[in-house]
């Protein structure tokens, strides 16, 4: 297994800002993922589980443990009739991808998604009306000891709205069975490319991101509080909420992660005092001080 140390994470996560893991660990198989987690258990260190980096921001201060990044191994995508077994590091692009060739439909609104599967299961992660959620059949995770691997179903996982039981258990997902359904690839391949559209046009894709920072308030649209509270555009050093798309903060250019939490306050401070409305953040915002974690959404 590679371990390696002093990690860059702004190579690591889509918004291109942070500090550095003191240490990274690739397992290249369920077994030496068993072996590290068994590992980081005896020696109480702290760690977690990266997939494509795409809803993770690390703080500045750096990550004092163990970030665990699935290797190629876990990237593999088979088909099997109508199923789709993929696992967990495989992006989720490229597993719509695969789906259309074989004719297989369901990935069609969520295959723009720029992260990994066991990440979108994580987030039930979802787009234009499709999730996770319709589409999972059953998961396999090794448990957070490392003691363990098991099969849980789709309602075992008790997906919510950006919700999943592997939050509360730091359960790692290794692999995931999707449930599809046969269609015509010409008309899948063309409702890929709408969909694919639609997010080119409404979202600021040529910058750096994490996607939506804040999760949609129950009964609002967050963009749309953040728009009505004047913060469209508004920046802390190179963090910017999107001019383009206000539901999104983006990096112009050297952000930091200070920068982005700084912003993040802004928009949170303002949108209570002026509508009384509490704006949770959607990205995972680890590293830096324990206790800071908990407050901020990990
Ligand atoms: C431009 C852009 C557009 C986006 N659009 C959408 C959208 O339309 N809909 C949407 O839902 N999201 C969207 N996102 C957010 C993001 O892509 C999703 O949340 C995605 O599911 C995260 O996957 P990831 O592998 O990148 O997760 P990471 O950021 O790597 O991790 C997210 C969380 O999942 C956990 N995790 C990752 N892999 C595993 C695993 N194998 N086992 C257990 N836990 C794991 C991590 O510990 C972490 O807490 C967007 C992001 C960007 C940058």
């Amino acid at each position: 297994m590679k371990i390696m140390h002093d990690v860059d994470m702004r190579e690591y996560t889509s918004f291109r800002a942070g500090g550095c893991a003191d240490t990274m660990a690739v397992p290249e198989s369920t077994e030496e993922l068993q072996e590290i987690l068994q590992k980081l258990q005896r020696s109480g260190e702290e760690y977690l589980l990266l997939g494509n980096g795409s809803n993770t921001i690390f703080r500045d201060e750096g990550y004092h443990g163990t970030v665990i990044h699935l290797g190629d191994a876990f990237s593999s995508i088979k088909v099997d009739g109508e199923r789709l077994i993929c696992g967990s590091a495989a992006l989720i692009s490229a597993a719509a991808h695969e789906a259309m060739e074989h004719g297989l439909s369901g990935m069609e609104p969520i295959s723009g998604i720029p992260g990994s599967i066991g990440g979108a299961v994580f987030m039930n992660a979802g787009a234009y009306g499709g999730e996770m959620k319709q589409l999972i059949e059953s998961v396999q995770v090794v448990s957070a000891d490392g003691q363990e691997i098991c099969t849980l179903s789709n309602e075992d996982l008790q997906l919510g709205y950006r919700m999943s039981r592997i939050q509360k258990t730091g359960e790692v997902v290794v692999s995931v069975t999707l449930k599809l359904t046969t269609a015509d690839r010409a008309d899948i391949l063309s409702a890929m490319q709408e969909f694919m559209q639609k997010r080119n046009s409404k979202q600021p894709l040529q910058y750096p991101s994490a996607g939506s920072f804040f999760k949609r308030p129950e009964g609002y649209f967050a963009g749309k509080l953040i728009q009505d509270a004047g913060l469209k555009g508004a920046s802390v050093g190179g963090a910017q909420i999107s001019a383009k798309h206000s539901g999104f903060m983006i990096n112009r250019g050297g952000a930091t992660a200070d920068d982005i939490l700084k912003l993040m306050h802004l928009v949170q401070n303002t949108v209570k005092d002026r509508f009384g409305v509490e704006m949770e953040p959607e990205v995972r915002i680890v590293g830096g001080p324990a206790e800071k974690n908990e407050k901020e959404g990990r």
